[in-house]
């Protein structure tokens, strides 16, 4: 009794060891069959447009943030949803109006938090998350473009279009001029379009892996000065009692140290948000 017992398991695990087997082959089907569906995209050389478009950070314009190439048949969305910067992800603002419980909207791959690029006299606005037709106050254009229209005597007021209207190729655009992107209630960032040329023999012949990203700058994020496990969410500075300046301090660190049991400061230092470098 005691052997078949033990043979039983060894059999389901036999067994299952040839489930895992079949699995693991059909995965590479699959993986063959994703590959295979993207190569039933090839683009032909000489016939389509490519665009190198830079992003800068948003502190500091001088320095690039990410590169792209597109191709001239895709779209501002397109762009915007290649683009990372860690404002979509912190401070809950993946998350729909910014709010902790709120739906996430902001992933890897599609980024549908309010943000608009500034190019000529238009705004391209996101409106992928629009509920309604009506829906104007996930436009983060609007109060801009009223406050040009009050004050300026201009002819020419400011448009406005959907991001996703025109692909790159319609749109009227200027070698190495700055554009503005803006995202995350004030994260804004210059956009040039470096280079049009058409597609050449080494470029990427894979439609389906566009936007190609040849760029991208490596954040630092410091940890907690005090508990050195959590990321920082404060930075102090003049803050003599922790020994450092700046210095840096997790949600949970920065409140007990910094005030007493009534919640009033016990010294004076000044504290700034802090979000990576
Ligand atoms: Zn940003
Ligand atoms: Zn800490």
């Amino acid at each position: 009794m005691q052997a078949t017992e033990t043979i039983e398991p060894e059999d389901e695990n036999k067994h299952s060891a040839k489930k895992k087997k079949k699995k693991k082959e059909k995965s590479k089907k699959k993986k063959i069959a994703t590959e295979s569906m993207e190569e039933n995209h090839p683009l032909t050389i000489g016939q389509e447009l490519i665009f190198t478009i830079s992003i800068y950070q948003a502190n500091k314009p001088s320095k690039l943030l990410q590169e792209f190439q597109l191709l001239g048949s895709q779209n501002l969305t397109d762009l915007r949803d290649a683009l990372y910067c860690r404002m979509d992800f912190t401070a809950h603002g993946d998350r729909q109006g910014r709010q902790p419980e709120g739906q996430i909207i902001n992933t890897i791959r599609q980024k549908l938090s309010a943000s608009f690029f500034y190019i000529g006299n238009t705004f391209y606005v996101d409106e992928r998350n629009k509920m309604t037709d009506d829906d104007d106050d996930d436009d983060p254009s609007q109060s801009i473009r009223q406050w040009i229209v009050e004050r300026s005597t201009t002819t020419n007021p400011p448009e406005k279009k959907a991001m996703n209207c025109l692909s790159f190729s319609q749109l009227s655009l200027e070698l190495n001029h700055p554009y503005l992107f803006y995202h995350q209630q004030n994260c804004q960032h210059i956009v040039m379009i470096r280079d049009i040329r058409l597609l050449g023999a080494r470029d990427e012949l894979n439609r389906s892996r566009y936007p190609v990203t040849t760029y991208s700058w490596r954040y630092t994020r410091y940890k907690c000065t005090m508990c050195a496990v959590y990321p920082a969410v404060y930075v102090t500075t003049n803050d003599y009692l922790s020994g450092f300046s700046p210095c840096y301090f997790c949600d949970r660190c920065y409140g007990p140290f910094h005030f007493d049991s009534n919640g009033n400061p016990v010294s004076k230092f000044d504290v700034h948000p802090y979000h990576g470098s």
